[in-house]
């Protein structure tokens, strides 16, 4: 019966919550949630960015934090495991821009349609289209309504197109690596490359030897791709790689909500944009 206490603590008083951040793998600070958000959208956004992007970016990462201390989580790392948070004394010029993005926007959130909050999903560059959160997660019947998006306003990013050369060698490393020890992943033994696609068109899950595949995160982690939304061939030596966009593709496009905001939208219709089905929301 102890978690009673606390979820009535966070339902009265989120805007007094008390953030527990993991900075440099092991200090843990106790930082307020609108402060902790400061902090997030100084080391996730460019603070030179136009400021209604920054706002939206606040919107984003206040979403993200509330959401996942609802659902119990009372730490969190201040690096892209959650979310990237530098203290004030390495903003910059910045401080100012920074604080007037998140007091603006002061207790706004992004919520499902049932009035629940709602993960602030971003990343860098969509490349074309963002991807439904339900290909990456599950466990929340409400991502189904976190859709994908026609964005063409990413292209000023410098990973709108990509391309990567790997050796056969490295791939079978990896897969070996993988298939010793991740037996679950066995599937096949089939020797071939192939890829599953999602429904925009990014690879799912890419089969590689000794029977493994490879989800989004072991593309970025084992491979270095910037994103899973490429085609590929093989030339007999190297895999080459021609790929769009950086990072997961889901929510919020950040380049695109730079150009968006340079083209005079304000941040709450940019995340009206990348998010058609949600609602945006004052909780405190
Ligand atoms: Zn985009």
């Amino acid at each position: 019966m102890q978690f009673l206490p606390l979820l009535f603590f966070i339902s009265l008083n989120l805007s007094n919550y008390k953030v527990k951040v993991i900075y440099g793998g092991k200090e843990i600070k106790s930082i307020a949630l609108e402060d902790y958000l400061k902090g997030v959208v100084a080391g996730e956004m460019p603070p030179s960015w136009h400021p209604e992007a920054l706002k939206a970016q606040a919107v984003i990462a206040r979403s993200f934090t509330i959401y996942h201390i609802k659902k119990g989580k009372n730490y969190f790392f201040a690096s892209e495991r959650d979310q990237v948070w530098i203290p004030k004394e390495k903003w910059l010029n910045y401080s100012e821009k920074i604080e007037k993005a998140v007091d603006d926007t002061r207790g706004y959130v992004l919520t499902f349609p049932s009035g629940e909050v709602a993960p602030g999903f971003f990343h860098s560059t969509c490349g074309g289209k963002t991807e439904n959160a339900t290909e990456l997660w599950e466990g929340d019947e409400n991502l189904k309504l976190i859709v994908s998006v026609k964005c063409s306003k990413c292209y000023d990013s410098p990973y709108f197109f990509w391309r990567e050369k790997i050796k056969k060698d490295e791939i079978i490393r990896v897969s070996r690596e993988i298939g010793d020890m991740i037996t679950q992943k066995i599937i096949s033994l089939s020797y071939d490359i192939f890829a599953e696609y999602s429904e925009t068109g990014r690879v799912k899950k890419l089969f590689l030897p000794y029977g493994v595949f490879l989800n989004y995160y072991d593309m970025r982690n084992k491979l270095n791709l910037k994103s899973n939304f490429f085609k590929f061939e093989f030339d007999g030596e190297y895999f080459i790689f021609y790929g769009r966009g950086n990072g997961h593709g889901v929510g919020l496009c950040q380049w695109g909500a730079k150009k968006l905001a340079e083209e005079g939208l304000k941040w709450n219709e940019i995340l009206k944009f990348y998010f058609p089905l949600l609602k945006i929301k004052k909780i405190y």
